[in-house]
């Protein structure tokens, strides 16, 4: 635990008609949130690892481009997921928010002053300047031609960069960007709804693409 930081355990209520079993600061004569009767510390947590688990570097180098992403919630949490990953540099472009946001710094835990950004009104120009500099596009999109990330064939990766484009949250990514990407990536749904939220479905991406084993097979 982190000096000054709260430690909390897990606390049940003793009374058998109720049980109810919650976290809480540690220390606290907690009354019991559900039959306010009296609860009594059942579990306190593990210590967290000293390192994060090990991994070799990934196999790809991978940025990102935000292009309209409308919620400072999601760029937050695509920050921290693109920081926990490895991928190199995010490009925020159109409507979306800069880390300078202070809300989106909140979201983020400081993992938007680890990564590098850079910020252009015009995501379509972010995509051509790149696609130029020989970035692979690939966009993350439900669109007819998509296959699944899961499907996705091995080979191709020659050590250029990839740029991953995600796009808004209702109008999806522009189609400008869309027709230059030489890979449209989906993921699977096998439930009643047909999309993810974007920085989950973001996050699912990411780390598939980092961390899966890039080689000659
Ligand atoms: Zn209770």
């Amino acid at each position: 635990m982190e000096k000054g930081q709260l430690v909390f355990s897990i606390r049940q209520c003793g009374n058998v008609g109720c049980r109810f079993r919650f976290p809480a600061a540690a220390g606290s004569e907690e009354r019991c949130p559900q039959c306010g009767g009296a609860t009594a510390v059942a579990a306190t947590p593990y210590a967290k690892r000293d390192t994060a688990i090990a991994h070799p570097t990934p196999g790809l180098h991978l940025e990102l481009l935000l292009d309209n992403i409308r919620s400072l919630y999601n760029v937050g949490s695509i920050f921290r997921t693109a920081d926990g990953a490895g991928v190199k540099h995010v490009h925020l472009a159109g409507i979306t928010a800069t880390p300078e946001h202070p809300k989106l710094t909140k979201t983020a835990l400081g993992a938007d002053s680890q990564m590098g950004w850079s910020y252009s009104r015009n995501g379509v120009d972010t995509a051509v300047r790149l696609q130029a500099q020989g970035y692979r596009l690939w966009a993350l999109e439900d669109a007819p031609e998509a296959m699944s990330l899961y499907e996705m064939g091995i080979n191709g990766e020659d050590g250029r960069p990839v740029l991953l484009i995600v796009g808004n949250e209702n109008v999806g990514v522009d189609p400008a960007i869309l027709q230059r990407c030489e890979r449209i990536l989906a993921i699977p749904m096998l439930g009643v709804k047909d999309s993810l939220n974007v920085a989950v479905a973001c996050g699912i991406a990411i780390y598939h693409l980092c961390f899966r084993v890039y080689g000659d097979t």
